[in-house]
């Protein structure tokens, strides 16, 4: 039976760490400040920017949500983006998604300083990424090295497979990994047998959004499995690894919930603390 990787204590104790840090900022009289801009009023995103103001504020952080509505002008959000990247009061924006389908996604990136873009989603951050530089990155591949390295699994030499090229998770993931010395291979819905290669992989991360992609028999006996997979299905949340046949085979494994989802704010406020060095704060 595969040993658990719980990201839950885990979450508390980085939680901690942050807390720590922003006490330290407050005594020199400055709150780290984090802004949502949100347009349109989707659910799932109302609910996620809800969640997120709870638990920056948890820490000592400030939120701050400004909303727009569905059918604000491209050039109404982008200097909305544009003043508060030139506000030094604020040290992490966030452009929430989905967006409605009339605003130029590029655009409104393109409008937020990269010094505070905490999602790691502008062009230069994710230059920055895969040429090896100092930057802000996305929170979910973070998570999944931060499980890794907390439990001392160590990356360098070994064949990770990642499945998933997403924008948020297995695409940054790809560099993350090299940074670290892993030997890569990344597979996505055109790949052909997926089997043959999850089976080769020493630690095999999953994000491709479909429960239950991975079974038993895709995973070499003893791997480690990191499921970031977050899916809602009728029968509540679950990953996209069939827990119950891969748990007898693999090594160590994350659960969902309780696994990388548990991380992903905590990773979220550790951007936004770097965000402030990176700014020069003091
Ligand atoms: P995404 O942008 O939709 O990407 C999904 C990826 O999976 C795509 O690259 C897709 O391939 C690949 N894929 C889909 N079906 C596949 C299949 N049958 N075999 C192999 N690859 C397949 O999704 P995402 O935003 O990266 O998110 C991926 C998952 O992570 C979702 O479950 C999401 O909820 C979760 N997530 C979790 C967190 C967290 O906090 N833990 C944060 C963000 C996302 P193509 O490129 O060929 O289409």
């Amino acid at each position: 039976m595969a040993v658990l990787l719980s990201g839950k204590e885990l979450a508390a104790q980085i939680k901690e760490e942050v807390r720590e840090e922003v006490g330290r900022w407050k005594a020199k009289g400055v709150t780290p400040k984090l802004v949502a801009v949100l347009v349109g009023d989707d659910p799932a995103a109302v609910v996620y920017a809800q969640a997120k103001e709870k638990a920056l504020k948890s820490v000592g952080m400030a939120y701050e949500l400004v909303k727009f509505s569905a059918t604000a002008r491209q050039e109404e959000v982008e200097a909305k983006l544009k003043e508060l990247s030139s506000s030094p009061e604020v040290h992490g924006i966030i452009l929430e998604f989905p967006l409605p389908p009339h605003l130029n996604k590029d655009r409104l990136l393109s409008a937020l300083s990269p010094l505070k873009d905490v999602d790691g989603l502008t062009y230069e951050n994710r230059g920055r990424l895969l040429s090896g530089e100092e930057g802000l990155f996305p929170a979910t591949p973070q998570s999944c090295l931060a499980i890794l390295e907390r439990h001392g699994i160590e990356v360098a030499g070994k064949h990770v497979v990642v499945v998933g090229r997403g924008e948020t998770v297995g695409r940054p993931l790809l560099p993350l990994l090299l940074r670290k010395d892993a030997t890569v291979t990344v597979c996505h819905s055109r790949t052909v047998d997926l089997g043959y290669h999850t089976r080769q992989a020493e630690i095999l991360i999953v994000a491709a959004g479909r429960p239950g992609l991975i079974t038993g028999d895709m995973v070499k006996p003893g791997a480690v499995v990191v499921d970031a997979g977050i899916n809602q299905t009728e029968q509540g949340i679950c990953g996209d690894v069939d827990f119950p046949s891969v748990e007898p085979v693999a090594g160590y494994l994350t659960p969902v919930p309780g696994g990388v989802g548990s991380l992903t704010t905590v990773m979220l406020m550790k951007n936004l603390l770097k965000a402030m060095s990176l700014q020069g704060c003091s």
